[in-house]
């Protein structure tokens, strides 16, 4: 296991060293895509210096150590999640891809005319539309868990809506916008007992917790490859081999299938029969690298070293006259939200970033959770496990800077 040495493991990401404006960059937008490390960078490099061929028909030599990597790389993302046997992950785009295959397949085996879908109030965009859309062309309806102004949902009105026997819940494990963590296995737990399935979307989790699928007891678990230091364009999904198996395919063509004729067509076997298409294998080699990144380090050690890190830019921050945090849970997880009283949030993140300071400023793709606080946005700070306090710092003095030029 390699030692949490904060140098070294900046050592591995060559993009943090490196001036933005003649400043020292400061990258607190995890959140939205993590660094990729060296060993991805290479590993993806490597397999289009050596290796790169399509995958899962070719007999000759590149085609089967291709679809050997590629399965392999199946296997290491099965085993990190604890899923029961490989098959139970299809690798798709990324979160956003797996919840459309979800609310387009499980919503056309699950959801008839007239019912209803569960989601939260603080869900991203991508798992709230496609959800909705769908709910349009079968005339249900969406419902949705309340929360207070802490961001922590409510529980009991959770449990009026599973009341109402909707068909799916989908709820995200930690907010992109409020950094909250959801008591999960508790929801699930709940869904259970009227026989509901749940997605749990697991986009700002991946990277700084430890996922055990089956201690969870999720039907479904999606993720993005890129916010857990893998390469753009790959993530996927776990879903229950019970559930994979009754699902229709998603989408239709080449590696989806059995049998083909012009009167019909017979499908693949799971997962096969959810991946259409050449898929990316070079990136999901990196997923793979990446989650032996991850798992080279004490995961405890890494989640105490990241809330350290919460912890204290929260107390730094709260120092700056006007401060109001947006999403304070008890329990929150890799991100703060906040906004300044009589200041943009825009404005704000625009200045800092000539002082080096990257963050996100803007709805982080949750409308509906800036309407309920009533403000057009928030500054988020998101971190990874190689930032520093020092760089907590330079974000902390730069807003303050920023704060007073725009007062
Ligand atoms: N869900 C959550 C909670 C997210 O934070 C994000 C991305 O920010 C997504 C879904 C969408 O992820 P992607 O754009 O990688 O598909």
């Amino acid at each position: 296991m390699n030692q949490f040495n904060i140098n070294d493991i900046r050592k591995q990401f060559p993009v943090l060293d490196q001036q933005v404006y003649g400043k020292p960059l400061v990258y607190f937008d995890n959140a939205a895509t993590t660094q990729k490390p060296l060993c991805v960078i290479e590993r993806e490099r490597d397999y289009y210096l050596h290796e790169n061929c399509n995958i899962h028909r070719g007999v000759h030599y590149l085609s089967q150590m291709a679809t050997e990597a590629y399965e392999n790389a199946r296997k290491t993302v099965a085993q990190f999640v604890n899923a029961r046997q490989s098959q139970e992950i299809v690798f798709t785009r990324g979160t956003t891809e797996s919840l459309n295959l979800l609310a387009t397949s499980l919503g056309q085996l699950l959801v008839g005319e007239g019912d209803k879908v569960v989601v939260s109030a603080m869900e991203h965009h991508s798992n709230m539309v496609p959800w909705q859309q769908m709910l349009m062309r079968s005339k249900g309806e969406l419902l949705v868990i309340r929360m207070d102004k802490k961001g922590v949902l409510d529980l009991n009105h959770y449990e009026e809506l599973l009341k109402q026997r909707p068909k799916i819940v989908s709820i995200a494990h930690i907010s992109n916008t409020l950094g909250t963590v959801n008591p999960i296995k508790e929801m699930i737990a709940m869904a259970h007992k009227y026989d509901i399935p749940v997605v749990i979307d697991g986009a700002q989790s991946m990277a700084h917790q430890v996922i055990d699928v089956q201690d969870l007891d999720c039907d479904f678990y999606v993720f993005s490859g890129h916010k857990m230091y893998a390469p753009m364009g790959i993530g996927g999904l776990y879903g229950k081999m019970e559930w994979l198996e009754k699902m229709p395919p998603y989408q239709f063509g080449g590696e989806m299938v059995d049998t083909v004729s012009f009167e019909k067509t017979t499908f693949n076997k799971v997962p096969f029969k959810f991946e259409a298409g050449t898929p990316n294998v070079g990136a999901a080699l990196g997923l793979e690298t990446a989650v032996k990144f991850i798992q080279s380090f004490d995961r405890q050690e890494v989640e105490a070293y990241e809330d350290e890190l919460l912890e204290y830019a929260t107390e730094e921050l709260a120092n700056i006259e006007g401060t109001r945090f947006i999403g304070q849970a008890p329990k929150r997880n890799g991100l703060i939200s906040f906004v300044i009283d009589g200041i943009h949030p825009y404005d704000l993140g625009t200045i800092i970033d000539k002082m080096g300071v990257a963050v996100r400023t803007g709805h982080h793709c949750a409308e509906p959770v800036m309407t309920f606080f009533g403000i057009p946005g928030t500054v988020r700070a998101s971190f990874a496990m190689y930032n520093t306090k020092e760089e907590i710092d330079i974000f902390v003095k730069a807003v303050e800077k920023a704060a007073n030029m725009l007062k």
